[in-house]
């Protein structure tokens, strides 16, 4: 059985989240993953990190916490911060919403999350931060005949 575990820590600057998934994603190498596998891993944990930046610290600095267990064939991701939190999960992982159109924001991150990874949870609480859940997993590798 395969069982490996990653934590990160690094301010929520714009710079780190190219790092952040570039990081997951040579963690997830031991793997032997597809390349659509590991870009939609790489896909969502930026959206995760970019929202910790733009929404839970805004603008001002903070600290990100990225986790990853790969478990058998699988890998759990937590990204959590200790920002401004959600005041209603519902709303905020529907579709196009955003608090911040004017940033021209689409309001797709969550949705994106949910759409690449295999699962997906959010757990806020206002004032004092957001942890989302994701979890993916990972095809056995076939044997070329
Ligand atoms: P996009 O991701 O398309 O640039 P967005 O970030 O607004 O736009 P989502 O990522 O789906 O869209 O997030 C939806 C909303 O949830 C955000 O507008 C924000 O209000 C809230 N939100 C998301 N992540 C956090 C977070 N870590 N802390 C506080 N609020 C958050
Ligand atoms: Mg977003």
């Amino acid at each position: 059985m395969t069982r490996n575990y990653l934590k990160l820590q690094f301010y929520s600057l714009p710079v780190n989240q190219a790092f952040a998934r570039d990081a997951v994603a040579a963690f997830c190498l031991e793997l032997n993953p597809s390349l659509s596998a590991l870009s939609d891993v790489k896909t969502a944990v930026s959206e995760a990190v970019t929202n910790c930046t733009v929404h839970a610290y805004k603008g001002n600095l903070g600290l990100v916490t990225v986790e990853c267990e790969i478990e058998d064939r699988q890998l759990h991701i937590k990204v959590s911060d200790t920002g401004r939190g959600i005041p209603d999960i519902n709303k905020a992982v529907q579709p196009f919403y955003t608090t911040l159109p004017s940033d021209e924001r689409s309001g797709m991150g969550f949705t994106i999350m949910q759409t690449f990874m295999d699962e997906f949870t959010v757990n806020s609480v206002p004032g004092e931060g957001t942890v989302v859940y994701m979890s993916k997993s990972f095809e056995a590798e076939v044997e070329n005949a």
